[in-house]
Formats: C-alpha cells, structure tokens, sequence
C-alpha cells in the first residue's frame, strides 16, 4: 500500500546514488518530496520589451526573423544566433551550447524565449524555449546540489504529486478553511510546486504559511497544555540552603535575578513538568541563577545538570560552580569530551554518575551520549539553549524520569515573537543589569582606520586592559575563516609583540588546546586574544576591555551584541571597535544600531525592523524557529491569527477523543517522532 512516508527510492530511476543526494537535500520521504516547495518561480509570462532591465531573466514572445546561424569555437563550444522580431524591434538571441534547438527555429514561426536580456547589445541570451502555451507560466526553481539538479527535483515532485496526491490529507479543519479563505491541502500542494499563474501560486503559499504556523502553533498549545498535568516531578528544595548560598555571594541579587529565582523555585515545586525559558541580555547575571536553581535541586535531593553548547563554557562555569559551591555539599563533576577521552576518568565518571555519587554535572553535548545515565535526575538546565535543537534538549530530557528544563538564552526576543514562537514555554526575563554596570563606548570606523584603531588598542594595552580582535566571519567555509583569523593574529603579532603578547583562538583547535588559550589569557599571560566567533558565548574576563570586531558588517546584530557582551563585564570602562565598509544600507543600518544602544532587547526589536525591511543578515540569528513558507516576521499577523485558532482548537475537548482528527494524529505523530521543533 502507498504510503506518505514512503522511501523516495520507490520513484522510478530513483537509485542509490539519487537516494544519497535527496538525503542530503533532506528529502527522505515522498512527503518531504511534495514539501519540498520552490524558494522562488521564473516567470515564464511573456513581456514588454520595454520594461525589461538590463539582466533581467525573462519571457519574450516574438516572430523568427532570420535562420539560425551555429558557429562553433574553441573546443566543443558552440553558439548559436538568430534575429527575433517583437512587435517592431529586431533583436538577436544567442543559444550557448545548445546547437541542437537549431531544428526547432525557421524564420517566420511565432515562439516564446525564455532568457538574460542584455540592454546594450540589444540580445537576449537563450536559456529555453518555451512551449507555445507558457502564457502565464511560472517555473518552481528547487534547492539542488552537485549531485542533484533542480530540473530533476523537479520532475520527482511532479511524478510524486502524480501518484501519492490522493493521499493528501486536508490538517486545517474545514471551518478554517473557510472562514479563511484557504485551499484545500491537495490544491495547496499543487498549486505551490505547479501554478497556473503568479495569483494561484500566491493564494496557495497564502494556504501553506498558514498551515505551517497553525501545525506549529497547534503542537505548541497542546505540548503547554499537556507539559501541565501533573505526572513530573516534585523538587522539595530546601529554603534555609538556598539563602546560605544566597548570603555567600559577593553581591546583592539584582530585583530582575530575584523575580526570576522566585518563578524558578515555584515551578519546581510544582509536579508539573518545568519548562522555563530563562531570557536576559548578557551580562544580566543568568548564571548565578541557574546555578540557584540547580543548588535547589541537590538540596531536594537530586541530580542536576548544566548542559553548555562549548567546551570552554564548560571549563568555565565548572570553575566558577566549584568555587562557588566549595563550602556547600556539592559533588560537582565536569563532562565533556575531552574529560571523556580519558578512560580511566571517564569510567569513573559515568559510574558515578549512574549512582549518584555525582550532585552536579556541567558538560556539553557530551551529556547526551548513550552511555551516560543518572540515577535520579530533577533539573536540566541549558545555557545558550538556541544553539541546541530541540531534539537534543529532547534526549537529554529523557534522561531523567521527566526532569524539569530550565533553558537560558542571552538572545532576547521581542514580545510578540516569544510569545508566538516559545509558546510551550513558560519565560522569566531579566531586564535589569546588576547595579554600576558602565555602557560599553561602541566605535564605528572605516577599514582604512585600522591603524587608528590599533593605536587605540595600544593605548589600553598600556593602561593594563586586555582585548579581543574577532576576525571577518565567512560563513560559509570554516576553512576560510580559519585561514582569515590566522592572518589576523599574524598582523596583531606583528603589529604589539614584544611588548604584549598575543594569542589565537578558533573553532578547529582541540579542548585543551583552547582551554590552555583561555586560561592564559585569564591569566594576563596573553593580553589580546584573536578569535573567530567562538569567543560568542558566555566567555568572561573582566580584565578584558576592548573589543575590535573587523568587518563587522559581515555579522548579524543578535550575533554583534553578543560578541560585544565579552567586554564591559568588570568595573572598568570598555570599548567595542567596530571595523566595517558596509555594502548596503542595511550595514550601516546595523552599525549605527550597535553604537546607539547597548541594550539587548532594543537591538532585538530594531533587527526585527531591519528584517522586515529585507534585512537577511538577521535572520537566521533572531532565535526563533525556522519555517520554510512563513516568516515569523513578514508574516506576523498570520502567525498571530493561527495562534489564536490553534489554542480554541486545543481548548476543545473534541480535539483529543475527537473521532476521526487527522489534526491531532498529526500531533501526535509528530510529538512521538518528536523532531519537528525547530
Ligand atoms: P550572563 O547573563 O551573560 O550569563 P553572567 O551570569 O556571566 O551573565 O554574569 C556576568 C557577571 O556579572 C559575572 O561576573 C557575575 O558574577 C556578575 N553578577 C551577576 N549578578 C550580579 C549582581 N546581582 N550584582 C553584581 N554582579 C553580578
Ligand atoms: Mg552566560
């Protein structure tokens, strides 16, 4: 029997090798096949010549004017030319390479080109000839890769949509439908890959977006709701420790850190699940509070983890956790995979974790691995949590016998995106920052300032500040970006060694490797420290004063204000110099933001606008989940409208012992497979 998730391989010609390469694309399954919906259309509609631009891909219809010429050139190549006429312009096409279209052109025949229009030599250069009826036509353009084109993708979709569209299920009930205007799931479908014209392909994603947010939203809802019964666990903390703790600190707890430590306890009281987002800008002191909740834990008797997306995080917070924690009852153990390595240790470890010798672990994802057990687990908590998928948070959630969750994340979001985005979540904010915190003095200079730049570096150095310099980001290749720092840190030697020295930081190096960078920098051994963006997350060194981004136009604002958060930790003035000839407006939009506020939840709010605008360098950074049709920021109303109808639909006891609910078996479904969160 035809299934959805049927393997792609049962298409005809769809061998191995194929398998392999839509894997790799993401498509497993003749579902993800007919959801692999095109991220743009050719518009294969014929147009005025007169309104074409110079480059612009597009349709022309005309008459042949002239028999078509092959020459043929260098070795295999070959063009072929003709003269066109529309309406009373005489233009040429060229053909590359494709000779063999020769038999389909005679003068006088009437034809639709597909192609690149060059304005000033008049010629269109041929991409395809379009069959007689593409009036209107819109042509899908598909991801692809090296080893799948998009016109096979293409035709996989349509000889998918061709046999399985029968077995496309409509989600949205048909209330919704109507009420909105929406197609069915089949024509949804269809009309997305397939349009008959640029209005049936906008109504259909009009279809898809919502459907998309409502599925979301509707497993969002019911995870709130069912997260609520009471089948998890009860922290039975103990009160008169926790102010022990609380009384040892240096500091006082600002109002924002006791609000959110109170929310915390309460929930774990509680015998239903926790699960708390934790959101504060950095430097709002997140740490202090997670390690209060964790402490709370262990006094109620359980095992409690910190699970941190790097090793130097780990190495860092294990430090300040067992000094913080040194004069309490708390069997602190460090778990990452350097500490793995070892084998002797690493037995030792899991043994102790499994019996629960072991109070507190911080670690990374080395914390999910199969062989790592707990006997009594009550709290995970995650620093950075957008830097782990839900699925991970997932697994290690299954650790414990349904512990409570505690995620923090220095990436705010703005109100009405946490609330549509996070909305399983319960989220505490800190917004306030501890007391006598100095604003961090950004600098925006041009490239060529650089010397200016150092000069200015050099000037602190001798004041005893220490500083870092973050190399470009290219994004796209961590070989390049490793090649990009080593030039960096080559230039900074150059330029202040002797007198200070200088050390490099990146991605490739190994956990001891890094951790002997970073504690040498702690140490004052080294005073400037090049890094590429590993230095993002939660690093801190008070000393460190003054941080010089280098093309910082190349960087997301989320992902600026996080890098800048590394200085103006201590009592002492900080700087962020920020290096960047921008591209376009929205770069020196971003640079602009960045020396106006240091506040986290404003520049939040300004990437929203920026994104809005067109913005793409923010995207991927907001910290919301990805869709694949909407845009939780384009599309907000929509969003906001399928929140609405997904929490009366959840509300509605006929939504669980509701009879035949495709809805709700999609739920579950996907809740049991459990991946599709972000
Ligand atoms: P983040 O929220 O970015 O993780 P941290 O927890 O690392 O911030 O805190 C930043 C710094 O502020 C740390 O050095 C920490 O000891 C200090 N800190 C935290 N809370 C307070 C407070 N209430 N008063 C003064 N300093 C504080
Ligand atoms: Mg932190």
């Amino acid at each position: 029997m035809k299934k959805l998730d049927d393997p792609v391989s049962v298409l005809p010609g769809v061998g191995p090798k194929k398998v392999v390469a839509l894997n790799k694309l993401n498509i497993n399954t003749i579902e993800d096949l007919l959801n692999a919906f095109p991220f743009r259309y050719e518009d294969f509609a014929a147009r005025k010549l007169a309104e074409v631009n110079d480059q612009e891909k597009v349709a022309l219809k005309g008459t042949v004017a002239s028999e078509p010429v092959v020459s043929r050139f260098g070795r295999n190549k070959n063009r072929l030319n003709f003269r066109f006429l529309i309406e009373h312009e005489v233009i040429m096409v060229t053909f590359f390479n494709q000779a063999y279209l020769a038999k389909q052109i005679e003068t006088g025949k009437e034809m639709a080109i597909y192609g690149k229009w060059d304005a000033k030599k008049q010629r269109l250069m041929g991409i395809k000839i379009l069959a007689a009826a593409a009036e209107d036509e819109l042509g899908g353009v598909y991801r692809s890769s090296k080893e799948i084109k998009q016109s096979q993708v293409k035709k996989l979709v349509a000889e998918a949509f061709q046999a399985y569209h029968e077995l496309l299920v409509d989600l949205i009930p048909l209330a919704l439908r109507k009420k909105y205007r929406l197609m069915s799931r089949v024509e949804m479908v269809r009309n997305i890959h397939f349009p008959d014209n640029a209005t049936t392909a906008k109504l259909a994603r009009r279809t898809g977006i919502f459907e998309e947010f409502f599925l979301f939203q509707v497993k969002v809802q019911y995870l709130k709701k069912h997260n609520r019964v009471a089948d998890g666990i009860k922290l039975d903390y103990d009160l008169s420790k926790l102010k022990v703790l609380i009384a040892q600190l240096p500091f006082t707890l600002t109002a924002a850190q006791k609000r959110v430590v109170n929310e915390i306890c309460a929930d774990l009281h509680h015998d239903y699940h926790m699960n708390r987002l934790l959101q504060g800008d950095v430097g709002s002191g997140k740490t202090i509070v997670a390690a209060i909740a964790l402490y709370a834990a262990v006094t109620a008797g359980f095992q409690a983890a910190l699970m941190v997306p790097t090793e130097i995080l780990a190495q860092q917070h294990a430090e300040k956790f067992a000094h913080l924690f040194k004069d309490l009852d708390v069997n602190l153990a460090l778990l990452t995979s350097a500490t793995l390595g070892r084998a002797s240790q690493r037995k030792e470890l899991l043994k102790n974790l499994a019996n629960g010798q072991v109070d507190l672990v911080v670690g990374t994802h080395a914390l999910i691995q199969d062989d790592v057990n707990f006997k009594k687990l009550g709290l995970v908590v995650t620093d950075e949590q957008h830097r782990f998928g839900v699925s991970q948070r997932q697994i290690l959630r299954q650790k414990g016998h349904a512990p409570d969750v505690l995620m923090m994340t220095a990436t705010p979001i703005p109100r009405t995106l946490a609330l549509t985005t996070y909305g399983e979540m319960d989220v505490s904010t800190i917004d306030e920052l501890p007391a006598g915190r100095k604003a961090i003095e950004t600098i925006w200079l041009k490239n060529k300032q650089q010397e200016q730049a150092y000069a200015f570096i050099e000037k602190q150095l001798d004041n005893g500040a220490q500083v870092y310099i973050v190399s470009p980001l290219i994004a796209e290749s961590e070989m390049m970006d490793l090649k990009n720092a080593e030039e960096v840190y080559l230039k900074a030697k150059k330029r202040l060694e002797p007198q200070y020295h200088v050390g490099l930081l990146h991605g490739k190096m190994k956990g001891e490797e890094k951790e002997q960078v970073m504690r040498a920098f702690k140490a004052q051994q080294l005073h400037v420290l090049v890094a590429t963006t590993v230095i993002e997350v939660g690093v801190d060194v008070p000393n460190a004063t003054v941080m010089m981004i280098l093309d910082a136009d190349r960087f997301g604002l989320a992902q600026l204000h996080q890098l800048r958060g590394r200085v103006g930790r201590g009592t002492q003035q900080s700087y962020c110099l920020l290096l960047a000839d921008p591209k376009n407006e929205y770069g020196s939009a971003r640079m602009k933001v960045m020396t106006q506020t240091n506040d986290g939840f404003v520049i939040a709010q300004k990437d929203l606008e920026l994104r809005g605008q067109g913005d793409v360098l923010g995207s991927k950074q907001a910290g919301v989940p990805d869709f694949k049709l909407g845009d939780p920021v384009a599309n907000l109303n929509v969003l906001q409208v399928a929140q609405k109808e997904a929490a009366q639909i959840v509300k509605d006891p006929m939504f669980t012992t509701g009879n035949q609910s495709e809805l709700y078996r999609y739920v579950r479904r996907s809740l049991v497979t459990g991946m599709s969160f972000d």
